[in-house]
């Protein structure tokens, strides 16, 4: 087959290399010198490892940081959670390493299907929260986030630090990187985060080596329908792949792209796997949007609740952390 790869994200540099046997060529909006891979590089390295294999890279020679612990900060008092191969890693470097070697036409924005398409038989949307060549979705939720890239000897932190807003509309990253480099970032549905981060950077007498932010799409899949458009495919966060109680999209746009690759010929199967994968996100989506409205309720939302944890619990090696039913419940008190 014949298949273009619009954005050169995750989903769409991993795509490229897990495509054997296939014709494939990348288009992504940004000049080779100003595209970046904005995000936060936390992961878990215990399983992105295997799939990154798959793509025959080895992830150990991108990992920055590994995790021992993720202090969570209530405003009132802070926790840890224990981690389990949470780590920070070079994902812009290992992204432009997977896109080395292929046809990727840079600084090329594509915003309809013109006549450079025309011979392929596939055209994958993997544009993020852009999903430039689908149906804009109704009710959309897409969370602003400011991120810092800095050096500072004086962080209080050494490890992963999150501190959640209140009502879990967003939170506030500290995750390290390497020798005083760190990301400091936020995310929240009003913008909340607002002078925090500037305020962070004077206290901690930071040198900014990058400012960066997008925003990130939480709605679950179910909620992104159509998946496609014609022959346009989507693929990682432009059909929602982003966990969102952690807004988490790496693994979880890696693993779109083989339930694409699984389902090649088929697209309605590819759909249907998509969002069987992804029941839990639903789940995890619909206990966010009732904090954020205001209207948990504990006893009411606990079965919804309790899938999350099981899920998470039961997947350890996914996540890099352990997950406590009562950490759960202490986060959904805020
Ligand atoms: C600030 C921030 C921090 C985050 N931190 C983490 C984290 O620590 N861990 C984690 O797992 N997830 C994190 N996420 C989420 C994660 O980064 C994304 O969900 C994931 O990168 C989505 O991958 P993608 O390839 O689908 O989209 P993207 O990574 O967004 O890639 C889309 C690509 O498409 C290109 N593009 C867009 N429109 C067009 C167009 N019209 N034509 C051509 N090209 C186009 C873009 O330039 C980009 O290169 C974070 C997100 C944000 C915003």
């Amino acid at each position: 087959m014949k298949i273009a790869i619009v954005g050169a994200g995750v989903a769409g540099s991993y795509l490229l290399n897990r495509l054997d046997g296939h014709q494939v060529e990348c288009f992504e909006m940004r000049p080779q010198d100003k595209w970046y891979t904005v995000c936060a590089w936390g992961t878990s390295e215990p399983y992105i490892s295997e799939m990154v294999k798959r793509a025959g890279f080895n992830f150990e020679d991108y990992v920055l940081h590994r995790g021992k612990k993720m202090t969570v900060d209530s405003g009132h008092g802070t926790f840890d959670l224990p981690l389990r191969g949470l780590v920070s890693y070079d994902k812009h470097r290992l992204c432009e390493d997977m896109l080395k070697g292929h046809t990727v036409h840079w600084g090329t924005q594509v915003r309809e299907l013109d006549g450079r398409f025309k011979d392929f038989d596939t055209v994958v949307d993997a544009t993020g929260m852009q999903r430039a060549l689908l149906p804009k979705i109704e009710g959309d939720i897409l969370v602003p986030c400011l991120e810092y890239q800095v050096k500072s000897k004086n962080f209080p932190w050494d490890d992963f630090y999150i501190k959640p807003y209140p009502g879990l509309t967003g939170y506030l990253w500290y995750f390290p990187l390497w020798d005083g480099v760190a990301h400091i970032g936020a995310g929240e549905l009003h913008g909340a985060y607002k002078g925090e981060l500037e305020a962070m950077l004077k206290k901690y007498d930071c040198e900014v080596i990058r400012k960066i932010g997008r925003p990130v799409r939480i709605i679950p899949p179910s909620a992104c329908l159509p998946f496609s458009h014609g022959k346009v495919i989507g693929v990682g966060e432009s059909v929602g792949t982003v966990f969102p109680m952690l807004g988490e999209g790496i693994i979880p746009s890696m693993q779109c792209a083989e339930i694409f690759i699984e389902n090649i010929d088929d697209m309605a199967a590819y759909e249907a796997a998509v969002l069987k994968h992804t029941e839990v996100y639903t789940k995890g989506f619909k206990f966010v949007e009732s904090k954020m409205a205001g209207k948990f309720n504990l006893m009411t939302s606990f079965p919804r609740l309790f899938s999350v944890y099981r899920f998470m619990a039961g997947n350890e090696k996914r996540f890099g952390m352990q997950t406590r039913l009562s950490d759960l419940i202490k986060l959904s008190k805020l």
